[in-house]
């Protein structure tokens, strides 16, 4: 798998975000998705996916706990691209458990029950469809925080066992919100309310000027802690 990886770091290592997609588009055809949240970023691969091709392929987990926003974005995005979105849910039984066992409000309890919380509606369900394909688009960047400033554009995901494709690993947030704008992306509308980052309504509030883009995600945790497990890499790498 190595040679894989070398092999599209090196054919992919001049080209743009929207050509790089097509190598990997073209590469693994099927067996590639884009993990979206509905993140500022991932509405810009969105938009480069629906330029590609007239049927990309994206997922989305949804917890229980998006903010309506969130949902509506979601509509928005369909209706501009004409595109299907396939929405993953997490397990209802162990949900059922989970809650009812330590509260609706678990993770602001602990960070073992915000984790469990995390890995029950979250990261489960993403592994689950992670197993069925060769390779994933995100949208991580660099900038974003301190645990992501390793990102590469192409990447071997050894807890998933499948390639990781972060085409927009290097872009600054200007970049983004010029892309946003010049091409008249949908976007969520709480980035307009100072949210910069955006998950479950529960564990994400706005951001004070001058504060870390992901200061306002986990905010009682320190930044160290502040990665929902998705893209979390073994302690050996
Ligand atoms: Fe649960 Fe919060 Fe994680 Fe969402 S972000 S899965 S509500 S702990």
């Amino acid at each position: 798998m190595n040679e894989v990886i070398s092999n599209l770091k090196s054919v992919t290592k001049n080209l743009e975000a929207d050509q790089l997609l097509g190598i990997v588009l073209e590469q693994f055809g099927s067996k590639i998705a884009l993990a979206s949240s509905f993140s500022a970023e991932d509405q810009v691969i969105t938009h480069m996916l629906s330029q590609l091709t007239s049927a990309p392929k994206i997922f989305t987990l949804d917890t229980g706990r998006l903010p309506q926003q969130t949902y509506d974005l979601m509509e928005t995005t369909r209706d501009k691209y004409h595109i299907n979105i396939e929405i993953l849910f997490p397990d209802t039984k162990r949900t059922e458990d989970m809650t009812t066992t330590h509260g609706p409000n678990l993770f602001y309890k602990s960070i073992e029950n915000r984790k469990l919380c995390c890995q029950l509606r979250k990261v489960d369900p993403l592994q689950k469809k992670l197993s069925t394909l060769k390779a994933w688009i995100c949208g991580l960047r660099k900038e974003q925080s301190l645990t992501r400033t390793t990102v590469e554009r192409i990447e071997w995901d050894s807890t998933n066992d499948l390639v990781k494709v972060n085409p927009i690993a290097d872009w600054d947030t200007c970049r983004i919100w010029e892309f946003i704008r010049k091409n008249n992306v949908p976007y969520n509308s709480l980035h307009d309310e100072g949210y910069p980052s955006i998950g479950c309504a529960p564990c994400t509030r706005a951001i004070k000027p001058g504060e870390n883009i992901r200061a306002g995600r986990w905010w009682w945790e320190k930044p160290e802690h502040k990665e929902c497990g998705l893209h979390l890499k073994p302690a050996k790498e």
